[in-house]
């Protein structure tokens, strides 16, 4: 199948096509700040000259539309006519507690995204946004809904409800939810096929550390914990945000510093996490690290308690799945920060973890960075939620044909 991966955010559109059947991508690229001064598209096909333009762009149905001509036009196109095209897989944020996986979007599909929107309002009315554009250009092909929160649908009761009044998760679905179900799921499988067994032989920790991080116990292949909740603020402290803290805080600071409710959550998303924790050095771990190595004393503070943090949810997810056979990192630190690795390997010892340190400075990809007497392997894995995306397609549009 050729699917075309849509992933919208407020004032970008980035876009994959892709055939399914061998997992090769034919064209990538971008629009960046839709609606605002300095437009920029990005068009880089894989047989094929890449190029970009600064170029005004109204609106993402604007977008869609270049994009839909780009595709076909004679001399930079990648398919003669938009009917060579199966499906459009768009991400979606929320999925709320309806969607346990990728659907082909119906009328009743989208009402249930957009009573969604109460628990993303940022991202899922910009993902609407993508799906009512695709639909105008492409209106005779098949569009699929694939959710950050639907991998983790399959956690238990027990893990993912909140321990206040059941009420509120009756009358208010507020509950924990977890997101990067497309990274978590994507690297899980890439994991299985490193360790060469079924996924549902095996018990794996995905930790996708980026910006945002979070972590995930995956046993035969589903969800079963994960770090982020109801929102993506919960968990472990991120690059500005703090992951979890006792609730209390949020009341102790608006009073101490006369400050609303808002701004303190302000704080908490943006101030905290790496940067806040560093004295606001900096929330990049590229930063982070070139201080560390020289001894900073603020970027130690930062890096070592996000590795504490880390490890600690490690440690967790071993009595939750009863053994672990795998730890995998992914995202922007977990591919590329030798040192983070580094930190939370050295304080998995107690679980009978060995560390390859030369294999993990020299992580070029996908790596093992285990030691061989290593009880746990450790790898690294780059993400690909993209392709998690049209991998999802293919399922949805072949169940929909059942
Ligand atoms: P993501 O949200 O997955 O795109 O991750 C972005 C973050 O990855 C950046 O803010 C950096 O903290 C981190 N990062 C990217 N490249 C490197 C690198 N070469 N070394 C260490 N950290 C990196």
């Amino acid at each position: 199948m050729k699917v075309l991966v849509i992933n919208c955010g407020s004032s970008s559109l980035k876009f994959r096509l892709i055939e399914t059947e061998n997992e090769t991508v034919i064209v990538k690229g971008l629009f960046e700040r839709i609606g605002g001064e300095g437009g920029h598209f990005v068009y880089n096909p894989t047989s094929g000259e890449k190029y970009e333009k600064d170029i005004f762009i109204k609106d993402h149905y604007e977008a869609v539309n270049i994009l839909v001509s780009a595709l076909t036009d004679p001399e930079t196109g990648v398919v003669k006519s938009l009917d060579e095209i199966d499906a459009v897989g768009h991400r979606i944020v929320h999925g709320g507690d309806k969607f346990s996986h990728a659907v082909v979007l119906d009328d009743a599909a989208i009402k249930e995204i957009e009573k969604c929107a109460d628990l993303a309002p940022i991202h899922n009315p910009v993902n609407l946004l993508g799906i009512r554009a695709c639909m105008k250009y492409m209106p005779d092909t098949i569009m699929v809904g694939a959710f950050d929160t639907s991998f983790h649908q399959t956690m238990p009761e027990e893990a993912y409800l909140y321990g206040i009044p059941y009420e509120y998760y009756k009358n208010e679905r507020i509950r924990r939810y977890g997101f990067h179900g497309m990274s978590h799921e994507y690297v899980a499988h890439e994991t299985a096929k490193l360790l060469n067994r079924p996924i549902e032989e095996t018990k794996i920790v995905t930790c996708h550390i980026g910006n945002g991080t979070s972590i995930t116990a995956v046993k035969g292949g589903k969800s079963v914990d994960t770090s982020m909740g109801f929102t993506p603020l919960a968990g472990v402290l991120m690059g500005t945000r703090s992951g979890g803290i006792d609730p209390e805080i949020v009341k102790y600071i608006a009073k101490q510093e006369n400050k609303s409710v808002q701004e303190v959550m302000d704080i908490l998303n943006n101030k905290s996490g790496l940067y806040g924790l560093s004295d606001y050095l900096s929330s990049d771990v590229r930063d982070l690290t070139a201080e560390y190595v020289k001894g900073n004393e603020n970027a130690k503070r930062a890096l070592n308690r996000l590795a504490y943090a880390i490890t600690k949810y490690i440690g967790s997810y071993f009595a939750v799945m009863g053994g672990i056979d795998a730890i995998t990192f992914t995202a922007g630190v977990g591919e590329n920060s030798w040192l983070v690795r580094k930190l939370i390997c050295e304080r998995l010892g107690g679980f009978g973890i060995t560390f390859d340190e030369k294999a993990n400075d020299e992580v070029r990809g996908t790596a093992t960075i285990s030691g061989p007497d290593s009880k746990v392997k450790v790898f690294v894995v780059p993400t690909d939620e993209e392709m998690s995306i049209a991998r999802q397609v293919v399922q949805a549009v072949t169940a929909s044909k059942k």
